[in-house]
């Protein structure tokens, strides 16, 4: 019963992949010219996906940003929500706790309510994840953040804990989903403008592909330094010292150092890397030092 679903996604894939196969396969005797109607359709396509990333343009009051998202706050609100149960369950479910949750459910509301994040309207939403392994923290586009007790028990202070909910705060405010999603929609027209220019499958398509990641995944790094620089300035005005975010550095680096790479290490810049922009971001909000009588 339950494999009736099955076969739907399947048989779209092999469609999907002989259409272009049999599309080339009518015209091999021709010998085509470069910049034969495929080509033009291609530059079209590609005109096309660029046209519609530009004109999907927002502006983001608290990044100071324009920038290109394809959907409303409100589906992304709904998108994140759809995940949460996902996300819990593959992190082991929640916390039992009920201490712990309410000390990241404290900290976490001061961050957002004391900062540039209370104005925007997202629906922040902070849940401690049981995973006693896998040092990690992650946001959901429109609100949802996690933490895992791994990586929870190794934080030193409540600083600590405000700057790893801080950045998290800073994916979700600098709308970081949603954007790498108007990309992708970007990356998927350009190449598959390069497959019909180039007549079906073969190395140009996926030089293309590959091209795609390689864009996708530089954003994804800047993205990664700006939620430290966001994670600096909410912390900041929530009354942490900033200085403690360079604390959870070291302690990410350390729990790298053992096995596996923590997932949210993994993804993001090399830590040197990260402590230069925390410290050029404290700068940036305290230029005549960090006040005395911060949370540390
Ligand atoms: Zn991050």
């Amino acid at each position: 019963m339950s494999r009736r679903g099955m076969p739907m996604p399947r048989r779209g894939r092999m469609q999907m992949r002989r259409a272009p196969r049999g599309y080339g396969r009518g015209q091999p005797q021709k010998k085509r010219s470069f910049f034969g109607p495929r080509f033009w359709i291609g530059a079209g396509l590609i005109g096309f996906a660029f046209l519609s990333y530009q004109c999907s343009t927002e502006y983001n009051p608290v990044t100071g940003e324009e920038q290109h998202i394809a959907m409303a706050p409100q589906q992304e609100i709904a998108l994140g929500m759809k995940a949460v149960p996902e996300m819990v369950q593959q992190y082991g479910g929640l916390y039992p706790d009920q201490e712990a949750q309410a000390l990241v459910d404290r900290i976490g509301n001061k961050v957002v309510q004391e900062s540039d994040a209370a104005d925007t309207g997202w629906q922040f939403d902070f849940h401690l994840l049981a995973d006693p392994r896998t040092v990690n923290a992650f946001a959901l586009p429109g609100g949802p953040i996690f933490i895992t007790t791994a990586l929870l028990q190794r934080l030193e202070t409540e600083g600590q804990l405000a700057g790893v909910l801080g950045h998290e705060v800073g994916h979700v405010v600098a709308r970081h989903s949603a954007q790498r999603m108007a990309k992708q929609q970007l990356t998927q027209g350009i190449t598959g403008a390069v497959l019909v220019a180039a007549g079906g499958g073969g190395g140009e398509a996926q030089l293309a592909m590959m091209i795609g990641n390689m864009v996708n995944m530089k954003y994804g790094r800047e993205d990664e330094l700006q939620s430290d620089y966001l994670g600096v300035r909410f912390m900041s005005q929530a009354g942490y010292d900033p200085r403690a975010l360079i604390g959870v550095m070291r302690i990410l680096d350390e729990a790298a150092g053992g096995q596996a790479p923590p997932e949210f290490l993994s993804t993001h810049p090399s830590a040197p890397n990260r402590v230069a922009t925390i410290e050029a971001a404290i700068d940036e909000v305290y230029p005549g030092g960090v006040p005395d009588g911060m949370v540390p």
